[in-house]
């Protein structure tokens, strides 16, 4: 149960003074629904209005509250002119500028001969100083109610500073002190603030500095974060460690008959991953392995074989695939290479009902089915293995603990294995999975041809296209992925919409030549349909918005163009362009962007363009990103961290990581007295995983 003292800030932004029906929807769309979200919401900038030079010393292009004397006005001298207000002081004259406002507003809040502070932007003009409507207007004896300093947080429309800034004093006030958790050397060797003043301060920012993640309040909060994850996650696996986990010892006849049909022979680095897979099934404890490789690495037939060794030791083995279309596509695999061994591979989704489902779970109950392939559907409560021994899990990101859990629960002790095609940097890692053991497939299968990668303007479409029309008539296929305009994706839907008619209307025709379009407002089954067709080639071109997953294997597929290159993160782009190259076919990545291009755009590009190898790009990734976007953006598919950044934050996570052993040497089950504030801290940060490893402990 989660602490009392954490009610206040647990309950819905509606509840806070001043905020009703209408202003918390809006303040929920930039922060969430509850308050604690709003107080993870920081400050990205602040205004600083305390700046009060003469009117000569003010610094062009910066703000400045400036005391002057009103002198005249000048009304436009033709339509659409601005109306001036001219002002003085004894150093020179600022003219305030305003377009389309009312004069009998302006003659009352400028009247001429008396003295005003105005607070805005000066900017140069004609060899004069101006300022374009001045944010702030008073009188001399309110002067201070204006030099100070705001925050400025992320608005949307409709939302104004002000609502923003009564919504986080309202959720600071219900931000009391917490017992604290964090060891005292520590904070007087950072000099850090407690939790709560932390939060006061990097909501309250005073200058730049207090605004960078190495700042006392930021670094702190952030350490808070940090240490209620990595104390969630050794929980997590002290829990692994003590249930008994099996032995699983195969004699290796089914993975020979399997290694020996292959069409290939594996590489070194499959090798070596099976390796280690093998031997942690084989150790009593139970394994929880993550193999990581780059798309089109291989790690399906690296599954296969250790799901090979499970049966051998007379187990059965589950793989869960993301989506209904890619279990169907590992269930084509798999049964064409465990074909030689005789495993008899079935598919388990939401969609076979009725008796098919029934039939299918009493022999899945009866151990006649080896191997499961199915989505989340596996979870359901009608699922009962014989005796499942092995999980793999394609695509880890999307399945949360909770639901791995409730697998992890259909057998007992358990192996997983856990498959991700984003190589994720080494600090990213730690951060988000702890020591979790890891197997890398760092070389790509022989015969992969790299693709060329090219970056072109925009206003090339016409050659893109033309290149498409030679692409479609040698018999290759298309991916054309439209970009995410907006959180929402109605305005993708838009974009990709347009750009299907267009391509369309340029091909066409005969279903060698068809155009599909697949985007995330469609419904799961119309989705998976228009993905078959184009696995099945009845079509050459496939738009699709970056909300669908293009996760499919079309050897086909020669070239990507993506739309809009600029909008999408590095480890994106390597992730689209992974789904070419994976036949016989020459293949090529068209990353179209709008001009100009910015610092950061170029970069992400170059590196495209000279490696091939996720990992590289993973780490390239993350630095080009530095203090930029804090992870958990669909993007990196990581687990979300709302206030510790990467890289900025790795020395403190090492730290965390050393403070959550020694509480847990310390108190193994943080039932002690002292270990309140820690338990308090995993309901802060809604570890529930730890959290839950202490209740059922
Ligand atoms: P991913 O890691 O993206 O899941 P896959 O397992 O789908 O990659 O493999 C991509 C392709 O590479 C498949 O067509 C597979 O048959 C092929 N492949 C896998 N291992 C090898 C190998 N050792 N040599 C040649 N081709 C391989
Ligand atoms: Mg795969």
């Amino acid at each position: 149960m989660r602490p009392q003292s954490l009610f206040a800030i647990f309950g819905d932004i509606g509840a806070l003074p001043g905020i009703g029906p209408r202003l918390k929807g809006l303040v929920a769309r930039v922060a969430g629904p509850r308050i604690v979200d709003l107080l993870w919401t920081l400050p990205t900038g602040l205004v600083d209005r305390r700046h009060a030079p003469k009117v000569a010393e003010a610094v062009i292009g910066e703000i400045a509250t400036v005391t002057v004397r009103i002198d005249a006005h000048e009304q436009p001298g033709a339509p659409r002119r601005p109306y001036r207000v001219i002002c003085s002081d004894e150093t020179g004259f600022l003219t305030l500028v305003f377009f389309h406002a009312k004069q009998d507003w302006l003659e009352k809040t400028y009247p001429v001969g008396e003295t005003r502070v105005v607070s805005g932007r000066v900017d140069e003009f004609g060899g004069g100083r101006q300022m374009t409507h001045p944010d702030f207007t008073v009188p001399v004896v309110e002067a201070d109610s204006i030099r100070t300093v705001h925050p400025v947080y992320p608005l949307t429309q409709g939302l104004t500073r002000t609502v923003m800034k009564r919504a986080v004093d309202g959720a600071l006030d219900r931000a009391a002190a917490l017992p604290e958790w964090a060891d005292a050397n520590l904070l007087a060797q950072r000099q850090w603030p407690g939790w709560s003043e932390a939060l006061r301060r990097a909501h309250r920012p005073e200058s730049a500095a207090d605004l960078l993640p190495d700042s006392a309040a930021r670094s702190r909060l952030a350490y808070d974060e940090l240490l209620a994850t990595q104390l969630a996650l050794l929980l997590v696996r002290q829990r692994q460690r003590r249930l008994q986990g099996r032995a699983l010892d195969g004699d290796g006849g089914l993975r020979a008959k399997i290694s020996g049909a292959l069409p290939y022979s594996l590489t070194g680095s499959q090798n070596a991953a099976l390796a280690e897979i093998v031997r942690d099934m084989a150790a009593p404890a139970r394994m929880a392995r993550m193999l990581q490789g780059d798309v089109g690495s291989g790690k399906t037939v690296v599954a296969l074989l250790a799901m090979a060794a499970a049966v051998e030791a007379r187990g059965q083995a589950a793989l869960m695939a993301p989506t209904e279309i890619l279990a169907r596509q590992h269930l084509e695999t798999l049964r064409r290479l465990a074909a030689p061994a005789g495993l008899r591979v079935e598919l388990l989704t939401g969609r076979l009902k009725g008796a098919g489902r029934k039939a299918l779970t009493a022999e899945i109950e009866a151990r006649s089915v080896d191997i499961v392939v199915g989505t989340h559907a596996l979870f359901s409560e009608d699922v009962t293995f014989r005796d499942l021994a092995l999980i793999v899990i394609d695509e880890q990101h999307r399945f949360g603990v909770q639901q791995r859990m409730a697998l992890a629960g259909k057998g007992s002790g358990v192996d997983t294995l856990t498959m991700t095609a984003t190589p994720i940097p080494r600090t990213l890692m730690l951060a988000a999975y702890g020591d979790i053991d890891t197997s890398k497939l760092t070389e790509k299968p022989a015969g992969r041809r790299p693709v060329d990668t090219r970056a072109m303007p925009l206003d090339r479409l016409d050659r893109v296209a033309a290149g498409i029309r030679r692409t479609i008539d040698s018999g290759a296929q298309a991916f054309w992925v439209c970009p995410l305009v907006d959180e929402s994706d109605v305005l993708d839907v838009t974009a990709a919409t347009a750009r299907h008619a267009w391509l369309q209307e340029r091909f066409g025709g005969p279903r060698s030549h068809a155009v599909e379009l697949i985007h995330g407002r469609m419904k799961p089954a119309e989705k998976d349909a228009a993905m078959q067709r184009f696995i099945d080639n009845e079509t050459a071109v496939l738009v699709a918005t970056t909300v669908v997953e293009v996760g499919v294997d079309v050897p086909n597929a020669s070239v990507m163009v993506v739309e809009h290159a600029e909008r999408f993160g590095l480890a994106q782009l390597h992730q689209l362009r992974g789904r070419i190259g994976r036949g016989a076919r020459k293949s090529s990545c068209v990353l179209l962007y709008e001009p100009p291009l910015g610092e950061t755009a170029r970069a992400r590009i170059d590196v495209l363009r000279k490696t091939d190898d996720g990992f590289v790009i993973a780490e390239e990734d993350l630095r080009l990103r530095g203090g930029g976007e804090a992870l958990g953006t669909r993007q990196s598919g990581m687990p979300a961290f709302r206030l510790a950044r990467f890289p900025e934050h790795g020395d403190l996570l090492e730290i965390a990581r050393t403070d959550a052993r020694v509480a847990l040497e310390r108190d193994p089950e943080l039932n002690g007295p002292r270990s309140e504030a820690l338990r308090t801290l995993l309901y802060l940060f809604e570890r529930e995983e730890g959290v839950r490893m202490l209740r059922s402990g």
